[in-house]
């Protein structure tokens, strides 16, 4: 299909003009498409030839419409780093309108096309650096099976961006099924108005099933609202176990980063870990480690009662609304020891589990272990021990970890190499490390996508061996270390 063939919708542009301001974006001077992702473009319905075209450089660079969009900005606020920091929105974001497919509708969004009425101190640019890192990291994630925001192109440019050296201007095209935040809902907190009219929206479009009555009896809007809420939690709850057990911290969990989806949002400065350290922090900005990677659940559960608690203004009762926030300890868990269970290779969660775990990361913690082949080389331990050892300074921990290990084990029914290759799809051996990432920025910049598309191939099949590109599975180099990943973007 082509641009004009697609089915176009806005229904975010519909609500009340106080959610958005309509606008154009301002184009980027010798914009270049530097990359297009085919496989989000099959789920718009968009084919290979139209990725090519004139047209498509044009919508993904800002100089044209969505045929049949509206553009916009939309208006949220948000907590930022633990306090409350009003207003926000979208001062870089432009939403072209949405795709209508037959598997849903994907809205559309410029990140970096300029100034917006939401912008404050920003210039409305992001740079390339920070766009190929949004870029690679989404499909990343999606590779990996944990939900997130997509992204259909990049393009680079020869516009200059100012921030602490002079950098080149680029635009990530995302795609979402909505790109509501927790900082949307916050924005209303004193507005029963139109906070009611957002809750209507999104359960509408994206939790219908909370109205649907129960044993018969008919579900008030209060209800609907603690159901929708319910599920939220559910979803973060189990985005943020999926983020613990594949090392990966986001960085800047403020609730204007938070997906009402439970959808993985906002790439900055995240990281996948490298070596494993309990209290890992990946933004140089985050000077007192609010979002280190042992944070980020009670940080997740915090910013559910942020959103729960602008429900009071629409006369929900403070207990209920504790509640079901409170429902977050129990979902992290359980999802939590189900990705666990299955990384270890292990039938069902017992008792003892949770020390046999604490074992494990103590283990990994005290020697900087590779988090990634720590898990990836113990499911091939039977057949070759040397390369899980290989990891550890120190083997005689890993080795009586090991036998802690082997007795654990002991009575389950699945045969080892049954067991062993299970585990395989459960532990990924390649992840968006910084330095691979980095080497990607690098010849970018240089106006060269290789490296990018390379490692879109090896992400987006991460649990599989790719004969041939073993390099993109190793531990970081030690030059890694000193990349310096802030909020800077
Ligand atoms: P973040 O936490 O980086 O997702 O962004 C926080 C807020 O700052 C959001 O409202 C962003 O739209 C805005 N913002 C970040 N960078 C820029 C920029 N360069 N220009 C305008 N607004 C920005
Ligand atoms: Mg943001």
């Amino acid at each position: 299909m082509n641009l004009d063939a697609l089915q176009v919708a806005n229904s975010f542009a519909e609500l009340p003009r106080e959610f958005h301001t309509f606008l154009d974006p301002q184009p980027l001077k010798g914009a270049r498409l530097l990359h297009a992702n085919a496989e989000v473009a099959a789920l718009l319905g968009l084919d290979a030839a139209t990725l090519r075209s004139p047209e498509f450089l044009e919508l993904v660079s800002g100089q044209r419409p969505l045929p049949g969009g509206r553009t916009l900005a939309a208006v949220y606020s948000g907590h930022q780093f633990g306090m409350w920091a009003g207003q926000l929105g979208d001062g870089r974001a432009h939403l072209l309108g949405e795709i209508l497919t037959p598997q849903g509708s994907w809205e559309v969004q410029l990140k970096g096309a300029g100034l917006t009425p939401y912008s404050r101190m920003g210039d409305g640019r992001a740079v390339l650096r920070s766009s190929v890192r949004e870029y690679l990291a989404s499909e990343a994630m999606a590779g990996l099976g944990i939900p997130t925001t997509r992204a259909l192109a990049l393009v680079t440019s020869d516009d200059p961006v100012y921030r602490e050296t002079v950098e080149t201007a680029a635009i990530v095209t995302r795609v979402s099924p909505s790109f509501v935040r927790f900082g949307s809902f916050e924005h209303w907190e004193r507005k029963p108005q139109p906070l009611r009219i957002l809750t209507d929206y999104v359960i509408d479009r994206h939790f219908p099933e909370v109205r649907e009555s129960q044993g018969g009896e008919a579900v008030s809007w209060e209800q609907a609202v603690l159901r929708m809420l319910r599920e939220v939690v559910r979803r973060t709850a189990s985005m943020v176990a999926d983020w613990m057990t594949v090392g990966f911290c986001h960085g800047v969990m403020n609730t204007d980063n938070m997906s009402i989806l439970g959808l993985t949002i906002d790439y900055g400065p995240y990281g996948f870990m490298d070596g494993f350290q309990a209290g890992h922090i990946c933004n140089r900005s985050d000077t007192h480690g609010r979002y280190a990677w042992n944070v980020q659940p009670a940080i997740a559960h915090w910013n559910l009662y942020r959103l729960a608690s602008v429900f009071l203004t629409l006369g929900l009762k403070e207990e209920e609304l504790r509640e079901v926030a409170s429902a977050f300890e129990g979902d992290f868990l359980a999802a939590y020891q189900g990705n666990l269970r299955r990384k270890f290779g292990l039938e069902s969660w017992q008792q003892g589990d949770d020390d046999f775990v604490d074992a494990w990361w103590r283990l990994l913690h005290e020697q900087r272990a590779d988090f990634t082949l720590a898990f990836r080389h113990l499911a091939g331990v039977n057949k070759d021990p040397q390369a899980f050892l290989s990891l550890f300074g120190d083997p005689q921990p890993a080795r009586d970890w090991l036998a802690r290990y082997e007795q654990r084990l002991q009575g389950q029914t699945l045969p080892q190499a049954d067991r062993a290759a299970s585990m395989l799809r459960a532990n990924p051996l390649y992840v968006l490390r910084n330095h691979l990432a980095q080497q990607a920025i690098e010849a970018a910049v240089q106006g060269d996508a290789t490296e990018i598309e390379t490692l879109l191939t090896l992400l987006r099949r991460p649990y599989e061996e790719h004969p041939g590109f073993e390099r993109y599975a190793e531990q970081a180099p030690e030059w890694s270390e000193n990349l310096a990943i802030s909020c800077s973007s």
